[in-house]
């Protein structure tokens, strides 16, 4: 039984999906207007997670995640997240670029990252937007339910009509002072918006002008590359509307998990609960999960500081993508994890040397095909069976890769241990099966001078349609430990593994 950390309850609770043939999970995703940093990476990465593990259990899965390109203001996301300019926008003059390319060039970078990570693509990556009109459609339900209101810079959804709301929240702890330039328009300080207006009362940049005109202030006014027609005014989303309006689109309007990052729980999550549930008059969603940061040698990432690190700059360092994988999963993801180069060489070695423990295993055993055949059998039971427990509880993958590592250091039969390996590797995400198969052939370089002229030999007797004696010097191989086996390529040589 999977048991998860339900941010809603505050609990570790069973899992128990609403339709028990496909769990549907949302998370959200990043905003492109930067590269992604390795701690968003952290918390997709527990996505990920999520996801194998349940595909490892035997469930289907759906799984959305969304990319942010538009809305996203940069305004604090645990206070105020309606307020400052638009994070798309405002690289679009850092960068002398579009909206539009930023977007694309950020969201190509992310998706490039993502793979490298081996990170399960989600059934659809849903761009914001793609799904204006789904978004206004929502604002629309709630203002027909009489729970929004409309001041100069937007349309807001109106938090007192809405008594459950911020059950998710810690913001009882985040002090009124702290907040960021309330809006004074606003008539309850965690008011949020709904829709923005590119120009106040959503006229159009041509109204304004002649606005300001007409007040006698001649000052240029930039336009808006992003914006939107909507039946309040010429606009673009809130940031959290995206969310509800994919989501439920894609998952239907209740569904299983929503992810995101441990920041998300007190602004941007309660938003989200607020309009969809609002909306709908059902409960969103059952189970709320929060992943911890990432720190730096102890200090948060900052710009300040010059620690944000991205995949590249690793890589840059002679590290694999899959090394910093290997790291992330030493440490339980509602806990802080602290990243430093040695951890993260440690993490290098140790994915290394675990291959090498996996080509050794996968040595022992004939040939891609036949390892096949064997991975059909189970394994070795009672380590699957601890590896099963610790991925169920919680999705504690330091436990499941101490059980990994006890596995292979254990007396376990080689091919079970094999066999169990890669079934571990589900869920672990670090390509062992992958690596064995691109560097098969490296071991094989071991074949002793014998057996290598006993090969050529048999080959020309073939050659020589001399089957007989052929299979005489296939003999001769054999007795050496080692077999051919004829491909499309020709011949391949394999080791023996007498079980
Ligand atoms: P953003 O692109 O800023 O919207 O963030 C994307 C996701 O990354 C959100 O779910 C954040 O909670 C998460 N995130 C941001 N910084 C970190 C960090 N240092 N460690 C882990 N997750 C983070
Ligand atoms: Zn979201």
């Amino acid at each position: 039984m999977l048991r998860l950390s339900n941010s809603l309850t505050r609990q570790i609770e069973d899992f128990v999906p609403l339709n028990p043939q496909i769990v549907g999970i949302y998370t959200c995703g990043p905003t492109v207007y930067n590269f992604a940093s390795i701690g968003n990476f952290r918390t997709y990465f527990m996505a990920d997670l999520l996801v194998r593990t349940l595909l490892y259990d035997g469930y289907n899965v759906k799984y959305i995640m969304n990319i942010t390109d538009v809305g996203h203001l940069t305004g604090d996301n645990t206070g105020d997240a309606d307020t400052g300019e638009d994070r798309m926008e405002k690289a679009a003059s850092r960068e002398n670029k579009t909206a539009w390319e930023v977007a694309q060039f950020y969201t190509e970078q992310f998706l490039e990252d993502f793979e490298a990570l081996n990170l399960t693509e989600p059934e659809i990556f849903a761009k914001a937007t793609d799904h204006i009109q789904e978004q206004i459609a929502l604002v629309k339900r709630l203002e027909q339910r009489g729970l929004t209101y409309q001041i100069s810079d937007g349309v807001y959804f109106d938090t007192s009509k809405f008594p459950q709301y911020g059950e998710l929240s810690d913001l009882d702890q985040i002090k009124e002072g702290a907040r960021v330039e309330i809006n004074p328009e606003k008539r309850n300080a965690r008011d949020f918006a709904l829709w923005k207006f590119s120009y106040p009362d959503g006229v159009s940049m041509e109204e304004y002008q002649q606005e300001l005109k007409d007040s006698g202030v001649d000052k240029p006014i930039l336009k808006r590359q992003m914006e939107w027609e909507s039946p309040w005014g010429v606009g673009f989303p809130g940031w959290h509307i995206e969310c509800s309006a994919m989501s439920m689109k894609y998952l239907g309007e209740s569904f299983d998990i929503h992810t995101g990052g441990i920041d998300l729980k007190s602004t941007h999550h309660p938003n989200e609960i607020a309009q969809s549930e609002a909306a709908t008059g059902r409960k969103f969603v059952n189970y709320w999960m929060h992943g911890a940061f990432i720190l730096i040698q102890g200090q948060k990432m900052s710009k300040s500081l010059g620690n944000v690190y991205r995949l590249y700059d690793l890589q840059k360092q002679g590290f694999e993508p899959l090394a910093l994988r290997y790291l992330y999963l030493l440490t339980h993801y509602r806990q802080e994890m602290n990243f430093t180069f040695p951890a993260l060489e440690a993490a290098q070695n140790a994915l290394n040397h675990l291959r090498k423990e996996c080509l050794k295993l996968a040595s022992l055993s004939r040939s891609a095909a036949e390892d096949e055949k064997k991975l059909q059998s189970s394994g070795d039971e009672e380590f699957e069976a601890k590896f099963e427990e610790a991925i169920n509880n919680d999705l504690n993958l330091p436990e499941a890769l101490r059980v990994t590592w006890d596995l292979v250091n254990s007396d376990a039969a080689p091919l079970d241990k094999y066999v169990s390996l890669l079934n571990f590797d589900k869920v672990l995400g670090l390509n062992l099966a992958e690596y064995v198969e691109e560097n098969r052939q490296e071991v094989n370089f071991t074949i002793p001078r014998e057996v290598k002229s006993l090969i050529e030999v048999r080959e020309q007797l073939r050659k020589e349609k001399k089957f007989a004696q052929a299979d005489q010097v296939r003999n001769q191989i054999n007795n050496f430990g080692f077999d051919i086996e004829d491909s499309p390529e020709g011949p391949k040589v394999v080791k023996i593994f007498n079980d």
